[in-house]
Order: structure tokens, then sequence, then C-alpha cells
């Protein structure tokens, strides 16, 4: 079975979510812990979340995919961002606690002047910081097309990342097709081998999810611009190889193309009458 679904606005609670995946046919979805461009996040409806637990269960929806807010970043230079950011992570991962198997996915950060390494070393001594042994939650790196000065611009900068977490076993990946292939892995004729090198850098164990975009932009543009599936430089074909491989057909995908409500319906259809039961 195919596990798909998409980014669903959370401004509504977690059950109405819930009701909007079963609606478009998907079994799993992301949406962001708070508003993706500010900081305060609602007080958590524990009622709701009980509705949403029970209803994800008769629905089987699962493993959701939590999104940190874009502009949090873990390796600015100014040390109260820095500290924003933690504070922001941690209160996320609080709430997430309430969610069994959920994960939490962030951009790792710009380092903006301050160089690769120092913006690697902020990064993990913030979840250094943050992590505890007894969360559930695990969390994970995504995947940058190397605009600017964004740290996971290829898959070494993330090993790095992780090799300096101490509670590592809570770390994993999550592979954005757009973002890698504007950043210069040709998933597109290369597959297998943009894989190999995947596990041969990072460890295929570590990839968790995937962010399943088509791309605006061409190949190794750098560029972040997602496109609806079968309508960018990727294109349908590479797309249904991605979820059909081996390696990756059992990862949970999450949509974050260009759509309204009725585009995810159709993207999901149209995914899983490809896809190889
Ligand atoms: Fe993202
Ligand atoms: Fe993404
Ligand atoms: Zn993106």
């Amino acid at each position: 079975m195919l596990r798909i679904g998409c980014h669903l606005s959370s401004s509504k609670g977690f059950l109405a979510m819930g009701k909007e995946a079963v609606k478009i046919n998907a079994n799993t979805f992301q949406f962001f812990t708070r508003n993706p461009r500010g900081g305060k996040a609602k007080t958590l409806d524990l009622d709701d979340l009980q509705s949403y637990l029970a209803f994800s269960e008769e629905h089987n929806i699962a493993q959701i995919l939590a999104h940190a807010p874009y502009t949090l970043n873990a390796c600015a230079k100014d040390p109260g961002l820095r500290e924003f950011a933690k504070n922001t992570m941690a209160d996320d991962l609080n709430r997430l606690s309430h969610l069994p198997e959920s994960m939490y996915n962030f951009h790792p950060g710009s380092h903006v002047q301050q160089g690769v390494d120092t913006g690697i070393a902020y990064i993990a001594a913030l979840l250094n910081e943050i992590l505890t042994p007894d969360q559930t939650t695990i969390v994970l790196l995504e995947t940058m097309s190397g605009k600017g000065t964004e740290i996971g611009r290829n898959f070494e900068e993330l090993k790095r990342i992780l090799d300096q977490v101490e509670l590592s076993e809570k770390m994993g990946v999550c592979l954005d097709t757009c973002h890698v292939y504007d950043g210069g892995y040709d998933i597109v004729n290369h597959l297998d081998e943009v894989l190999k090198e995947f596990d041969q850098v990072i460890g295929l164990e570590r990839l968790k999810a995937i962010h399943l975009n088509d791309s605006k932009n061409p190949f190794a543009s750098h560029k972040d611009r997602h496109e609806r599936i079968g309508e960018g430089s990727i294109g349908l074909e590479a797309l249904v190889r991605v979820i059909n491989h081996p390696k990756l057909r059992h990862l949970p995908f999450f949509l974050e193309t260009p759509n309204e409500l009725d585009g995810y319906a159709a993207e999901i259809a149209l995914l899983k009458s490809h896809y190889q039961e």
C-alpha cells in the first residue's frame, strides 16, 4: 500500500486535518507546527487531539509529519535568533510527544556569512540541547537545494550534522525530490546512483520520509520552487520510479505541490494508479 499524503493547513486543528486527509484518500499528512512565518503556536487543544487520535486509528492514518516553521534558523549569527529557534523546536517536540509515531522535519538553516563549519556546529549544538533520550518523535533534517547559504545542500553536510548529534538515534533525513534535483542529484536519469550515494554517505536506514514534488526549475539550478506532479522538470515518469523504487516504496510520501485540496486528491489518485502493489 502506498503511504501518501500532502501538506495540510493546521489552522483548524488535528481532527479537521484528519478529515481532510480521508476526503482526499490520503493515509498520512504533513502540517506546520505553527504559522510558517511566525513564532507563536496556539495552545494545544487536547480534546481535539484525543478526537484526532481515535479518528486516525479508525481511518488508518499513520505517522504524520510535522514541519517546523521555515523562518527558524538554527545556525543564525545572532544568539537571540538561535535561542528562539531552540525554544521553538523544544516546544514543538513537547507538543509532538502527544502524537505517537510522529516525525518532525526542519530545514537545517542558513549560515549566512559564517561558513559551513560554524553553521553545522551551531545546528548540532542546538539539537544536543533539545533532544532527550525518552522522546518518541524522530527529528528529520531536510535535504535542501543549496540556494543562498543553506546548509544541507548535499548529503555530506547532513552527515556531518548527524555525526555531531549525541542522540543520533533520534535523527533521520527527509529527502525532498525538488530540492535534491535542483541541488544537482539527478534522480531523473540516475536514481539508483543517487540512492547508492545517499547510502554510502548517510546510510539509507536514516531515510524516513520523502517530500514528493516536481520542480519549476532545471536540474542543478539551486532554486527551490515546487511544481505540480508531472508538470515540472522532473516529470511523472521519474516520480513514479521514486515511489516504486525497492529502497523507497515503503516510506511515507508527502506532496508539497502548489495545489488546493482537489488538486492534491487528483495527484494522490494519479500516484496510487502508478504504484505497483
Ligand atoms: Fe521543507
Ligand atoms: Fe520539502
Ligand atoms: Zn522547497
